[in-house]
């Protein structure tokens, strides 16, 4: 037992009485691009300055930064369609002391469903989405031998990496893999459960959560633009030279 922390979320049957009783789907996404077609722009904006703290913010962007890569991760989570579950999660999140170190978030309460009518990815959000004040996600500084040894999967909790795995492995619980089926089950009451979907999630993300400490945000963006702004300027060559192509084939014509 390896992994003391169960940050698992807190599942009750309200939610199954949920869909029985509110089958219908959402189609409101919170934080979506779906009125731009744009190929420049991620599929769903970037929230950083709406989030709550500094230590939110710097994972919130970690994630976003998996999510926009093509890698093992994203494709785990379903691509770039991931962006819009990190939003309206980590736009919901609050800090709060639950009274108990060895949570590091929470997700309770009832739950939506939402559907991207553009793109056809469904995902649910919780009620109620708290990141444990007193928690591993916020002891920066560990003082005793115990509290430095906690870890999440390979990581210890407090840490870039340790965060960024709390939050995939919650996001996990929101999406659905192609079979159907949460990508990880609920784990509410078994840190045993929870534990085995630590690894799952940790086994898909590894590389990407190792590569965090050489990544950086602000870069990542402008790398990706300029990359599509090539893109676009070859395209848009591509069209001059049909144009150009199809006026020479027009002047080359037999009258
Ligand atoms: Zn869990």
């Amino acid at each position: 037992m390896r992994n003391k922390i169960h940050f698992g979320i807190f599942e009750t049957t309200i939610f199954s009485l949920f869909l029985l009783v509110n089958p219908s789907i959402r189609a409101g996404v919170p934080g979506t691009n779906d009125s731009t077609g744009d190929d420049a722009e991620p599929r769903a904006p970037i929230l950083s300055e709406k989030i709550g703290d500094a230590v939110q913010r710097s994972v919130y962007e970690d994630v976003y930064s998996i999510f926009l890569e093509s890698n093992n991760c994203s494709r785990f989570f379903g691509g770039e369609n991931a962006l819009e579950v990190v939003n309206g999660l980590s736009s919901m999140l609050t800090r709060k002391n639950l009274n108990d170190p060895q949570v590091g978030m929470m997700m309770t309460g009832t739950y939506s469903n939402f559907k991207n009518m553009r793109t056809g990815f469904t995902y649910r959000l919780f009620e109620k989405n708290i990141i444990n004040a007193d928690g591993p996600f916020y002891h920066e500084v560990c003082s005793t031998s115990r509290e430095c040894s906690r870890r999440i999967g390979s990581f210890l909790g407090f840490t870039r990496e340790g965060r960024a795995l709390m939050m995939l492995h919650e996001l996990a619980h929101l999406m659905k893999g192609a079979d159907g089926k949460w990508l990880i089950p609920d784990d509410g009451k078994s840190e045993r459960q929870s534990e085995a979907n630590t690894s799952k999630v940790e086994d898909n993300c590894s590389a990407q959560i190792r590569q965090l400490a050489s990544t950086h945000f602000t870069e990542l963006l402008a790398a990706r633009k300029a990359s599509t702004n090539t893109e676009a300027a070859l395209k848009n060559r591509t069209n001059e030279d049909l144009t150009k192509q199809a006026l020479l084939a027009e002047l080359m014509l037999p009258y």
